[in-house]
């Protein structure tokens, strides 16, 4: 155990005892997306709103374990009010710190520049919890397709 392990622990429990963006928008203008891991039992909905380039908002409602919960909470943390280009590109950042990103010429962002993100990376160690961070990740992805024509 060292002292990275130990912050990366404590962001992690922080967004989940205190989940950022939380609840629901309208719907329309904003789209919503379920998602279901069936192996842990969590459960999510990710809210999105888009104008012009630009994910103007992000919530999410569910229930689930720490990683998945803590996961939602940076992930809206990551791109909320960011142009879509970057928020594309943040999404295949995370799935390449899961190991399941298939772009061979994406180059890794530091821990400086992932922030708070980077306290997930340990997940990947723990192949079954992997879902678990993906979750709300991928119904992000889906509810934004609903609104988006990239
Ligand atoms: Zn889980």
């Amino acid at each position: 155990m060292n002292d990275l392990e130990d912050l990366y622990r404590e962001i992690i429990l922080d967004h989940y005892k205190n989940p950022r963006n939380q609840g629901e928008l309208p719907v329309p203008p904003a789209a919503v997306e379920e998602g279901y891991n069936p192996l842990c039992g969590d459960e999510i909905k990710v809210y999105v709103q888009v104008d012009g380039d630009k994910l103007s908002a992000i919530t999410t409602t569910g229930q689930g374990c720490s990683i998945s919960r803590s996961s939602a909470s940076l992930l809206t943390q990551a791109v909320k009010g960011r142009p879509l280009e970057e928020v594309h590109a943040i999404v295949e950042q995370f799935r390449q710190i899961m190991g399941v990103n298939t772009d061979p010429d994406l180059i890794p962002l530091s821990d400086r520049e992932l922030g708070e993100l980077a306290a997930l990376k340990g997940v990947v160690k723990f192949p079954v919890r992997i879902k678990c961070a993906l979750l709300s990740w991928n119904t992000f992805e889906a509810a934004l397709a609903k609104v988006t024509t990239v």
